[in-house]
């Protein structure tokens, strides 16, 4: 194997590490679970709702599970506000 051989596969083997170590905004997204992993329901559980969890994100949005989630849901990661 040539220098020139191998500088190559160094730099081809190089972009392939940043290529795979540098997040997107689409892999953040999909970092998020579904509402079916969560076993998210759109109504309360037990008096726990999402609007008193610690991931809520007013109006409907919740940091850990994906989609449009009601104030008055719940799923398995419910947190409550400290
Ligand atoms: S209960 Fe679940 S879906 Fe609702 S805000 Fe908390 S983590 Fe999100």
């Amino acid at each position: 194997m040539s220098r020139r051989d191998f500088l190559n596969i160094a730099a081809v083997g190089g972009g392939a590490i940043i290529a795979v170590s540098m997040p997107t905004a689409s892999s953040a997204a999909r970092k998020k679970f579904s509402q079916q992993q969560a076993h998210y329901q759109p109504i309360p559980k037990s008096g726990q709702r999402c609007q008193t969890c610690a991931l809520w994100q007013a109006p409907t949005s919740c940091q850990q599970v994906d989609g449009q989630i009601s104030p008055a849901g719940w799923c398995i990661l419910y947190a409550p506000k400290s």
